[in-house]
């Protein structure tokens, strides 16, 4: 069970303090308190762990500071969708807000090669209106004998940079503890001038200690990508992980998953399950088109497969695209078969605008009729 506290309770006060005391006369159940920081107001909830059925909603309702009060299911207790139940599905990031109800393109670098690239990456995006960005600087990669990144070293620059370019948002896998040091230690040298989605790679969907250390922090989001080769239900516990730890600023990505049955395909492309995760969850969806498709196969139509594929997933209503560019991708030091060239950046976002409108068409069509019944 979820108390919802009115906005700005003050955790010193009187009445706060009446509240924790009767909660602490409950037997056998446990609370967790959980703050979220805004621009303008702070939201408390406290989270009833333990049997929580004898407890009624309205009881609830009128202790002190109480304003709402859902009842969870036992699955994905912070970022689950709960009967009635009024949390955002959405946040704000560094000026950009990510939701259930948003788009947002991340074009750009699988992993960063050098500067000249990441600079021609940026300029062009920066000419087509877009202010996020893909930039892999640490790469978990199938051979140790294969390019791993250039870690640390590219930071400061990628940041810089990305100022220059007026890019607020670059999503970064990370694989390790140090690389959220690294990270932070850069960006704030640089003097904050972007900022970072931490991405969980595939190959890391359940390493729980590495979730639950990126889970308590708040500073930065979270992109968690599905595991290729576990159910939807476990990929979405990982995420309930990292919410649990205290950072429910989590991104869900879709990026195919590792089967035969896809063939061609790189991976079997999954975005059928757009609807299904915000169904079960409040997380804002990411489609992963270039590692799903991992070639630039082109249909009889003359569409690529990577871009067919990116439609697909904003027509049934994906939050997100990570979709890898380069600005020569035969010099790509990683998955330069799969990335789009930049002469095609506004040709792809054209078309992810069209998916988008159809998208939006789509749920007025579905909302006239349902209103018919
Ligand atoms: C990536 O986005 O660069 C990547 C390695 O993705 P995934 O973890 O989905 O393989
Ligand atoms: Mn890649």
């Amino acid at each position: 069970m979820i108390l919802i506290l009115s906005s700005n309770v003050n955790q010193q006060g009187a009445e706060f303090h009446q509240l924790m005391a009767h909660l602490a006369g409950l037997s056998g159940i446990q609370t967790r308190i959980h703050v979220e920081r805004g621009v303008e107001k702070t939201l408390t909830e406290i989270y009833l762990i333990g049997n929580t059925k004898a407890l009624e909603i309205k009881e609830m309702c009128n202790l002190p500071c109480v304003e709402n009060v859902v009842r969870v299911s036992e699955e994905y207790r912070v970022l689950g969708r709960h009967k009635e139940d009024p949390r955002p599905s959405h946040f704000e990031y560094n000026g950009v807000r990510f939701g259930q109800d948003t788009l947002n393109v991340f074009a750009g670098l699988c992993a960063v090669d050098n500067r000249d690239h990441v600079e021609a990456m940026l300029k062009a995006l920066r000419d087509n209106g877009q202010v996020c960005t893909r930039m892999g600087a640490y790469k978990p990669r199938t051979s140790p004998y294969a390019f791993q990144g250039h870690g640390k070293n590219c930071l400061p620059y990628v940041f810089e940079l990305a100022g220059k370019y007026g890019i607020k948002v670059i999503a970064m896998e990370i694989t390790h503890e140090n690389h959220l040091h690294e990270i932070r230690e850069a960006i704030h040298q640089t003097g904050n001038p972007t900022g970072v989605m931490l991405q969980i790679g595939t190959r890391n969907t359940q390493n729980f200690e590495l979730l639950k250390i990126v889970g308590r922090q708040q500073e930065f989001p979270v992109l968690l990508k599905r595991g290729f080769g576990i159910t939807l239900d476990e990929s979405l516990n990982a995420a309930e992980y990292l919410a649990s730890e205290g950072n429910r600023n989590v991104v869900f990505g879709l990026r195919g998953m590792k089967t035969n049955m896809g063939d061609p395909h790189r991976n079997f492309v999954d975005f059928a399950h757009v609807p299904v995760v915000k169904r079960l969850t409040r997380m804002p969806v990411c489609i992963d088109p270039s590692h799903s498709v991992g070639t630039r196969s082109v249909a009889p139509d003359g569409v690529l497969d990577v871009v067919h594929i990116a439609a697909q997933g904003v027509v049934a209503g994906a939050n997100m695209v990570l979709v890898d560019f380069h600005p020569a991708p035969m010099k790509a030091l990683v998955d330069g078969p799969q990335a789009l060239l930049l002469k095609e950046l506004p040709y792809f976002l054209e078309d992810v605008q069209l998916a988008r409108e159809t998208y939006l068409k789509r749920v007025a069509l579905a909302q006239r009729y349902s209103n018919l019944q």
